[in-house]
């Protein structure tokens, strides 16, 4: 981790996410936390809460200089987070780490996974955090990964259309806005968020020409994504946000293009909005003339194919490799006896829920 944290220092990079799975289980977690703020990195960590609702373990991460944190919660109706924890007792652990963070002076965010569960009430959720957790001030969306876990394989209970949140979420983003908050919504096209459009992750991404190190504990590795997997229908070729539009999340087949329309509003308003954003200290250029001959300059490159030399998402970044580096992610007798033991007591939980596992590489074979 200390050969990662220098490299990402070297690279000029803002901060690192301690994100997983579940970052919380790794044993040496306030040990990295310290290492990364040390280096001047600002650090933030994506959990489920659990053990945060840890007072002492919440202080030992505030102590160890964790500076933001994102709890997931999908609902604040208590059948329906259980239904997708695959638990019981999982929100009100999460409340507590919520208000454990602001104890110990943690800046607090949600992150919320919308799913076909959750699609119609993600305003309700919002109000339920402005009356309870008032001390809440960012909140952040992503649409549903149907690639990714228990969604992959039952796609029809999980992943929502776009039409099935497009209402609530402009509801909640409204409420949001009213009462002074901040958000993120991550793997919406623009069409089913135009007049939030400067929220978008993947916009202000392309705006910014942003690119981000993802190391994945298991053979994947270090992995360097410059490229955001998105797909365009037709429509998008009429569409004024073309340009600074992440488009369709192309997963699984899981989304349809042909939900997507064209809309007539102005780029140039929205490309200002997020690069003279004064919370945001990631981008340097801040007039829109500047941007757009730095955005013209980045779409030549990708023209003429010089983006290429960079590895494209998903394929490990040999040129990162740090021949001190330790062998993170190594494969171990010890390692694979764990996990089949673990796929075994997770079978037995999927029975009992009337779900399907995830696939994994072997099954794949
Ligand atoms: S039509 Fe295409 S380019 Fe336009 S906002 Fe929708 S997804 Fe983006």
């Amino acid at each position: 981790m200390q050969v990662l944290v220098d490299d990402f220092v070297k690279r000029g990079y803002f901060g690192v996410i301690l994100t997983g799975g579940e970052p919380t289980l790794h044993p040496e977690l306030p040990r990295i936390c310290r290492y990364a703020r040390d280096s001047g990195l600002h650090v933030r960590m994506i959990t489920n809460g659990s053990r945060l609702s840890e007072p002492d373990f919440a202080k030992a991460m505030a102590d160890a200089g964790l500076q933001l944190v994102h709890v997931s919660i999908y609902s604040t109706r208590p059948e329906v987070e259980q239904q997708l924890r695959g638990n019981a007792g999982t929100l009100e652990k999460a409340y507590a780490a919520l208000d454990n963070a602001d104890r110990y002076g943690v800046e607090v965010n949600i992150n919320s996974v919308i799913n076909k569960l959750n699609a119609d009430h993600l305003h309700e959720n919002i109000q339920y955090f402005i009356e309870n957790h008032p001390y809440i001030r960012h909140f952040v969306w992503n649409n549903l990964d149907p690639s990714m876990g228990r969604a992959e394989v039952n796609q029809d209970q999980f992943t929502p259309r776009l039409a099935d949140f497009e209402v609530s979420l402009a509801r909640a983003l409204q409420l949001l806005q009213r009462t002074g908050r901040t958000f993120r919504v991550e793997k919406v096209p623009l069409c089913y968020m135009t007049d939030f459009a400067w929220a978008s992750t993947e916009t202000r991404k392309i705006v910014k020409g942003e690119e981000r190190i993802v190391h994945f504990l298991d053979q994947k590795q270090t992995v360097r994504q410059t490229d955001w997997e998105h797909i365009y229908s037709e429509a998008c070729e009429h569409c004024t946000l073309r340009t600074i539009c992440g488009g369709l999340f192309d997963r699984g087949n899981g989304y349809d293009p042909a939900e997507l329309s064209p809309v007539f509003v102005s780029r140039d308003a929205i490309v200002k909005r997020i690069i003279t954003d004064p919370s945001d200290p990631s981008y340097a250029l801040r007039t829109l003339e500047a941007w757009q001959e730095d955005f013209d300059k980045r779409c030549e490159e990708t023209a003429r194919g010089d983006h290429k030399r960079r590895p494209a998402a998903d394929e490990p970044d040999e040129s990162f490799r740090d021949a001190n580096a330790p062998p993170v992610g190594a494969l171990t007798d010890k390692g694979e006896r764990l996990f089949a033991a673990k796929r075994r007591s997770e079978a037995k939980k999927a029975e009992k829920l009337g779900v399907r596992m995830e696939r994994t590489a072997e099954d794949a074979d």
